[in-house]
């Protein structure tokens, strides 16, 4: 598989155990190095419920979305043990039309999962 950002083919060491697994990384080591995940994590009053966002990087990258597609898996096994009442959307970007939208839809609790947010006044517009 290659990796969304440089092009370049991923490559992982192999042993006994996962000689034949499917490649399932998005991006590279030397890129995962170059644009390390920033984690972060806003709880927002919407709406009947709370809004718990999940940000994964900066804005500032400008990466393909699909090169963190590798991360997201902890965030499913997390909404399947301690979230399972809420409705879990993932998106690639969190903007205000997305937050607006989200407020008015009246969902209840809701789990978010971003790559990053593109938001220029937080808050300010709910
Ligand atoms: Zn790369």
């Amino acid at each position: 598989m290659l990796c969304q950002v440089c092009r370049k083919k991923v490559r992982t060491d192999k042993n006994i155990f996962n000689l034949f697994s499917p490649e399932t990384h998005h991006i590279c080591e030397y890129c995962c190095q170059k644009y390390p995940l920033l984690l972060r994590i806003d709880v927002l009053p919407i709406e009947e419920g709370i809004l718990l966002v999940h940000l994964l990087s900066s804005r500032h990258y400008s990466l393909n979305p699909i090169a963190f597609m590798s991360f997201l898996k902890p965030y499913y096994i997390d909404f399947l043990k301690h979230h399972q009442g809420k409705v879990l959307l993932v998106f690639d970007i969190l903007d205000d039309n997305t937050l607006a939208l989200l407020d008015s839809l009246k969902f209840g609790d809701i789990y978010f999962v971003s790559l990053y947010e593109n938001i220029e006044g937080k808050g300010e517009k709910l």
